[in-house]
C-alpha cells in the first residue's frame, strides 16, 4: 500500500486511509547529515519534516499552514534552488476557532485533500466505508488508551507516536511501569526521534509522566466519535472531532487552557516539563502566561535540533529534585 506522509494533527488520518492509502505521520529524526536545503525562517523540525518527507517514498505528503514557519518550509521546497516534492499538498487549517465559517473551511478543506489524494490514484470512500475505517482507528486508540495505566508514561508516549507513524516506526519499548514516582506532564511542540530521550531522563530523575501533552500525545489525538453521528454523517463528524483538537496556535487558544486545567485537576501532577522548539514563536510567547496562570512550577526546555538530553540533565535532575 502507498503511503501519505503528513506533518500535523488536523490531518486526519481515518481520511487518507478511507482513500485508500497508508497514512504515516513522519517522527523526523535529528542530524545534520540531512540538512540540504535553504533554512532562513524554518524551525529545525519543520525542516527536518520536510528533508525527510521528500526522501521518504511516498505517494504524497501533506503539509498545513498552522504556522508561519510550515507556510515557510512548504515555500523552501517549492523554490526553483530546491528539488521540489512531487505530490505535496498545502492544506489552509483555519486559525479562527469560534466561527462557523472557519469549521466550514476546514471542511471545504479535507474535501480538496479527498481531490488530491484520488488525483494519486485514491478511491473515494462511501459512507459505509468511512464509517468502517473511522471505528477501526476509534477502537485502535481506545485499546492504547485503556492499557495507559498498565505502562509508563514513556512507554506510552512512544507508542502514540508509532501508531501515527502507521507502524512503520518501531519506537516501542519495555513498558513496564514504575512505582512511587513523581507525576508531571510533558507540554509542548512536536518532537523528533531523539528529542524523546529528555523522556527517559524525565523518569530517570524520579518522574513519571502522567500526561503528554506535546504535539503528537494525547493532546492532539482527536476526541472520541460520537457513537450515534458517527452513523448519521460521518464526515461531518470526523470534521468535528479533529477541528476541537486544543493548540497553540489556535485563535484564542483558550481551549488549549482550560484541556490544560482539567487534565491537572485529574491526573494530580505536581510539576510542568514544556518542551518547545527554539524557534517555535507560538509555544514561546506563552511561556510567561502559563507560568502565571499554573499553580504548580514549569520548567521551560528548548529543543535545537541536536541532542537535547546531554544540556538538560541537570535542569531536569534539578526541578524534579525540587519537586
Ligand atoms: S514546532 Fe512550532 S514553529 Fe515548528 S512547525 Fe511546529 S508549531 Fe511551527
Amino acid at each position: 500500500m502507498r503511503s501519505i506522509v503528513y506533518s500535523c494533527s488536523y490531518v486526519p488520518p481515518e481520511w487518507i486511509a478511507a482513500h485508500g492509502f497508508r497514512p504515516v505521520r513522519l517522527v523526523p529524526y535529528s542530524g545534520t547529515e540531512c540538512l540540504q536545503r535553504e533554512t532562513a525562517g524554518i524551525c529545525h523540525y519543520m525542516h527536518r519534516f520536510l528533508e525527510q518527507a521528500s526522501q521518504f517514498d511516498a505517494a504524497g505528503v501533506v503539509v498545513t499552514t498552522l504556522c508561519d514557519q510550515m507556510r515557510r518550509g512548504v515555500e523552501c521546497i517549492n523554490s526553483p534552488s530546491a528539488a521540489s516534492l512531487s505530490s505535496l499538498f498545502l492544506m489552509h487549517v483555519p486559525k479562527t476557532m469560534n466561527s462557523v465559517g472557519a469549521v466550514r473551511y476546514y471542511h471545504e478543506e479535507l474535501k480538496r485533500l479527498s481531490r488530491f489524494l484520488i488525483n494519486l490514484g485514491g478511491a473515494l470512500p462511501d459512507e459505509a466505508h468511512l464509517i468502517e475505517v473511522m471505528i477501526d482507528y476509534q477502537q485502535k486508540r481506545d485499546n492504547l488508551f485503556n492499557h495507559r495505566s498498565d505502562m509508563s508514561g514513556v512507554a506510552f508516549s512512544r507508542f502514540l507516536r508509532s501508531f501515527q507513524a502507521g507502524g512503520l516506526l518501531d519506537l516501542c519499548e519495555d513498558a513496564t511501569k514504575s512505582k512511587k514516582l513523581i507525576p508531571v506532564a510533558i507540554l509542548g511542540g512536536p518532537m523528533s526521534i531523539e528529542d524523546l530521550g529528555i523522556l527517559d531522563l524525565i523518569e530517570e530523575a524520579g518522574g513519571e509522566i502522567v500526561l503528554d501533552g506535546t504535539e503528537g500525545g494525547e493532546r492532539t489525538m482527536p476526541r472520541a466519535f460520537h457513537r450515534q453521528r458517527i452513523h448519521i454523517d460521518p464526515f461531518m463528524e470526523l470534521v468535528e472531532a479533529y477541528w476541537s483538537i486544543p493548540d497553540v496556535a489556535r485563535r484564542p487558544n483558550d481551549s488549549l487552557f482550560i484541556w490544560i486545567k482539567n487534565q491537572l485537576a485529574q491526573r494530580h501532577m505536581r510539576g510542568i516539563i514544556l518542551l518547545r522548539n527554539v524557534w517555535c514563536d507560538l509555544w514561546h510567547a506563552e511561556v510567561m502566561r502559563l507560568r502565571e496562570w499554573l499553580d504548580i512550577p514549569l520548567l521551560d526546555i528548548d529543543l535545537d535540533g541536536e541532542s537535547a538530553t546531554a544540556r538538560n540533565r541537570t535542569r531536569i535532575e534539578a526541578f524534579m529534585e525540587a519537586l
